[in-house]
């Protein structure tokens, strides 16, 4: 390949709204048949929004609301940054860490609070009863994703939250197709809320309810089966997989972690620019040849 044409096509890059980490990226692209793509904040928009405050058999909305938000301060998340814009003047967090791809825990007010997937606080020993569990059932089956919330040890409430799909990201995904590229839809977000987007925009393959080691093995898995990779991520729990893939792309829009994993960077964070930047690699490889 010359350097030359390389040179320009990662000049053409960033005219479009790309960063490409090296000339070379450009190479790996070629020969990409499958592209996979996270849901929240890269197929939609990752502003989720609160929808519904549920409180378990005596316990209170407002302290479910208001010791979850406070400890979501502390969270990156999408959903963290929903939950804590869902209420003011919250307490501090001591303590906070981050379960990646299951949730948040912390100590607010004196409390030991863990906000997350339902089956996070399962695992702990915090039953949801059978109130909160209708919550969590009917939220998937709107196509919402249920976020439990205990503390000292008990399931206390669940805070419903949803996503919106970018207006851009079924046209992106046709326009993938379009370019004989097979997309998947890979999260961490349960089935029934995944599968509402990929009807949304077209995917028919979702693999979801996935951890984020698991993200880097449904990549792996196809690479074994001879696909040549594409990823598209924007989280921290999409880095593993970004860097896993044959072509890593990150959204401009997520976090840091995920754009150091990546080759290329959308710096916009639209899905379209994805498109572009195949086809730029294609033609700046064709110039090559
Ligand atoms: P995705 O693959 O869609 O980007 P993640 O792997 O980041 O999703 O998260 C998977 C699931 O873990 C979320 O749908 C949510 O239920 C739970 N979760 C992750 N982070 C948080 C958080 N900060 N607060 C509450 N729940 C969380
Ligand atoms: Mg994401």
């Amino acid at each position: 390949a010359t350097p030359t044409a390389l040179m320009v096509g990662t000049g053409r890059g960033a005219q479009l709204g790309i960063l490409i980490k090296g000339p070379e990226v450009l190479e790996q692209t070629r020969r990409v048949d499958t592209i996979v793509l996270d849901k929240t904040g890269t197929v939609t928009t990752g502003e989720m929004t609160v929808h519904d405050v549920v409180a378990a058999d005596g316990e209170s909305v407002d302290d479910v609301r208001r010791l979850a938000a406070a400890l979501e301060q502390a969270s990156e998340h999408p959903i963290g940054r929903a939950v804590a814009a869902s209420a003011d003047h919250l307490p501090p967090v001591e303590d906070f860490a981050s379960v990646e791809g299951l949730g948040v825990q912390g100590v607010v007010d004196g409390h030991a609070v863990v906000v997350g997937r339902p089956r996070l606080l399962e695992d702990w020993s915090q039953h949801l009863d059978a109130g909160l569990s209708t919550v969590v059932e009917r939220a998937q089956g709107e196509g919402r994703t249920p976020v439990a919330v205990g503390w000292d040890g008990r399931a206390r409430g669940v805070i419903v939250v949803g996503d919106t799909v970018k207006p851009s990201s079924a046209e992106a995904v046709a326009r993938l197709r379009g370019l004989g590229l097979t997309p998947i839809l890979l999260t961490g977000d349960n089935a029934a809320a995944a599968e509402q987007v990929a009807a949304r925009v077209g995917i028919e393959t979702v693999v979801a309810d996935v951890l984020p080691a698991d993200k880097v093995a449904e990549v792996q898995r196809l690479q074994a089966a001879g696909k040549v990779v594409a990823m598209v991520g924007d989280g921290v729990n999409d880095a593993a997989a970004l860097a896993q893939a044959d072509l890593g792309l990150a959204m401009g829009t997520g976090t840091d972690v995920a754009i150091e994993a990546s080759d290329l960077t959308l710096v916009g964070g639209d899905l379209l620019v994805a498109v572009d930047a195949i086809r730029l690699s294609r033609r700046t490889l064709a110039t090559i040849k």
